[in-house]
């Protein structure tokens, strides 16, 4: 866990990325602040409400009896990513703020905007079938490579910061940015700030919910597009819709004009089939990832079917 904005200090919790960071010399912060000390690891229900402490472990979120039960689609995603050993590992915060796993990233002998702002993006021009369809700049066209953060986004969750000018909420849509000309920034943190919390609006998608990841292995690996998808639906008319897509972009990527189109609809192959159509209105591809452009709208039709089936965990 770590502020790009202060690049002399990071924080660190489960270092399930900083640490393979500093080890392929990507970054080297002067000093590591362990924060695992900090009374952040609980799952508190108030109010309708869920908040959920920064420093929770992946595995004991995914694993938790109020999420199972009110926020099934969270722990899909979440037992969607990494590795069982991972999960134990990495906490909530230190998920949203994992980078990119862009190679050209990682490679310090190769030009990288991110790593180092004013080098190019390599990917651009080079191998780039993992990279975005939406929101990329001619900066960078990576894809922010968690799962969890894309069922946060489609739950409209909000992040609790806490910084040197007290604390602050802010909706999950507005933590994590575009790359336009700064990518360097991955998210919208000011200097000093930590994540705190993320808190979770009242249960409304408890049984119609499905994620589902497309991968080039079946396990320890990213995305290379997946499907948040969470309905309300009575009486096989679907009454509202929270869709988000992970691997396409450089933040999850949020469908509303699917969701718009969908609501008041009956859940049938046919409406499943013209919403997914629409997955990749405004989207670009670049040489080697056209064919997300084909694999966005499949995962999504998939998606809406499992989900419209309802799941019991
Ligand atoms: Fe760097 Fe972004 Fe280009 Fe990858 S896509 S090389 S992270 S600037």
């Amino acid at each position: 866990m770590h502020t790009e904005k202060n690049p002399g200090s990071s924080y660190i919790a489960g270092g399930t990325n900083l640490v393979d960071l500093m080890k392929k010399n990507v970054t080297a912060p002067q000093r590591l602040i362990d924060i695992t000390p900090l009374p952040l690891k609980e799952v508190t229900q108030a109010n309708g409400m869920v908040k959920i402490g920064a420093l929770v472990p992946n595995s004991d979120l995914a694993a938790n009896d109020i999420i199972r039960k009110n926020y099934p689609l969270l722990s899909l995603a979440l037992e969607a990513g990494a590795s069982a050993q991972l999960r134990n590992m990495a906490t909530v915060g230190g998920n949203m703020l994992q980078r990119t796993r862009c190679s050209y990233f990682y490679d310090t002998t190769m030009p990288c905007n991110k790593r180092q702002p004013g080098t190019g993006c390599g990917a651009l021009k080079g191998i780039n079938r993992m990279h975005a369809i939406f929101g990329a700049s001619e900066q960078c066209i990576a894809v922010h490579p968690s799962d969890m953060c894309v069922a946060l986004a489609a739950l409209e969750a909000k992040v609790e910061l806490q910084g040197p000018s007290g604390t602050r909420s802010i909706p999950f849509s507005q933590f994590h940015r575009l790359p336009e000309n700064n990518p360097a920034l991955d998210n919208t943190l000011r200097a000093g700030e930590l994540i705190t919390a993320v808190t979770l609006p009242a249960p409304a998608f408890t049984k119609n919910v499905y994620y589902l990841k497309v991968r080039d292995r079946a396990s320890y690996a990213f995305a290379l597009v997946s499907a948040a998808v969470a309905l309300k639906m009575d009486n096989n008319i679907i009454r509202e819709a929270r869709i988000a897509m992970g691997g396409v972009a450089h933040k999850p990527w949020r469908l509303t004009a699917i969701e718009s189109f969908l609501e008041g609809k009956d859940a049938n192959e046919t409406i499943f089939a013209q919403a997914s159509a629409m997955a990749t209105q405004g989207a670009r591809a670049y040489e080697h990832n056209k064919f997300k452009l084909k694999l966005a709208p499949a995962t999504l039709e998939e998606a809406l079917h499992k989900a419209s089936e309802g799941i019991q965990l």
